[in-house]
């Protein structure tokens, strides 16, 4: 049996399991998801139903439940959470109190996304419980590192994990999205030779070859705007966020490099926006030296909403009979359902709290949400 959904809640917000996203000043007891994997398993363990842990890097399992119902299932479900959460520093409130306060539960994690995955255990813990009849069969999995590039959910996709529908958390307010942007990121290099600043012409300034390349970028975001955008997601986009490069004043920097950020739509792939963007720097005037462009974090990929058509219209009928109505929009940041989509699997984004308290400094949750979204995913599933 599990406790109320608030106080399971409060009890996954109370264990640490910060992702250090390459971090290593974080302390240790604080830091990857094995302590709330163990936490978790109990419960499972306590449920008396099918689970397995698998194992994606040292210390970090991805955490496997299945329920199969016991006459033939319509359909099968993935229900997906990580249990990673972002860094506490800065938090004005106790990262892990989990202080109710006028129905708000606070602290890293409560929105992003221990409140998906506790409102996503009660819902599997029902069918369970309740064994309802012509139900579908359900997977619930709990992710690792989903802050930090997704290796729990490449790793459960990779290992051959597939359903007809596909629900991953994420806060929505109870609403449906269906599609999102893909994101590639580069780090682009330039290279020249280094001399003293006194004598520039014996040197080969490899910032000044990447100044090319960079108003090349601004004027390949207005290339990109050029082109049809999507109709619901808008245009592909290119932004630089960083460039470094150099040693000190007085030499010639034989070196450079910058951080490139791509927005990718529906049908553009990383290989495709890499190509496309390598043609283009090659092609512009002045751009006789060699530079490179490589892959500087693994991205996502778009969610395109063409694939989860059917899903959305019963995971909506799921949402209206239990609340009355809903939602169904895109959202500007990258999740681990494009991961699953890309493995064939139609997948939305769902879950309870406002995606605007996720990673903040005083991140809570309203606790009025847990129960419709538990409620929500089990008529989904219970599928009568
Ligand atoms: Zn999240």
């Amino acid at each position: 049996m599990l406790p109320p959904l608030s106080q399971l809640l409060a009890e996954m917000v109370r264990i640490p399991s910060v992702n250090p996203m390459g971090r290593t000043d974080l302390p240790g007891e604080i830091i990857f998801e094995s302590r709330i994997a163990a936490y978790l398993e109990e419960r499972l363990r306590g449920l008396g139903c099918e689970f397995h842990r698998q194992n994606v890097r040292p210390g970090r399992d991805n955490l496997i439940a299945s329920y199969e119902p016991p006459a033939a299932a319509p359909f099968a479900v993935l229900f997906e959470a990580h249990i990673d959460t972002v860094p506490v520093d800065g938090m004005i409130v106790e990262p892990f109190g989990a202080k109710i306060d006028n129905g708000k539960l606070y602290g890293r994690g409560a929105c992003d996304v221990k409140a998906g995955g506790a409102a996503m255990l009660a819902a599997f813990a029902r069918l369970v419980k309740e064994k309802p009849p012509g139900s579908a069969k359900l997977t619930l999995a709990f992710t690792v590192d989903e802050e930090n590039g997704g290796l729990g959910i490449s790793e459960l996709m990779k290992s051959g994990m597939r359903a007809d529908y596909a629900i991953v958390a994420e806060p929505t307010l109870l609403n449906i999205v269906n599609a999102h942007k893909g994101v590639a990121r580069w780090s682009l290099e330039t290279t020249g030779r280094a001399c003293h600043s006194s004598r520039p012409d014996e040197g080969i300034n490899a910032a000044y070859r990447m100044a090319r390349l960079l108003l090349g970028i601004q004027s390949y975001l207005e290339e990109l705007g050029s082109r049809a955008p999507d109709a619901v997601l808008g245009p592909r986009t290119i932004s630089v966020g960083r460039v470094m490069g150099g040693v000190s004043p007085n030499t010639v920097p034989d070196f450079c490099r910058a951080d490139v950020d791509r927005r990718l739509l529906p049908g553009e792939t990383f290989e495709s926006a890499t190509a496309d963007l390598q043609a283009f720097l090659k092609a512009l005037p002045g751009v006789d030296f060699p530079f490179t462009l490589t892959q500087s974090s693994p991205g996502c990929s778009p969610l395109n909403p063409a694939l989860s058509v059917e899903l959305v219209k019963r995971f909506g009928a799921a949402i209206d009979s239990a609340i009355g109505s809903h939602t169904v929009h895109p959202v500007p940041f990258g999740t681990d359902a494009s991961r699953v989509a890309s493995a064939g699997v139609p997948a939305i984004v769902f879950g309870p709290g406002d995606i605007a308290q996720a990673h903040t400094k005083d991140e809570w949750i309203d606790l009025a949400q847990l129960e419709p979204a538990a409620e929500i995913l089990y008529r989904f599933v219970r599928a009568k």
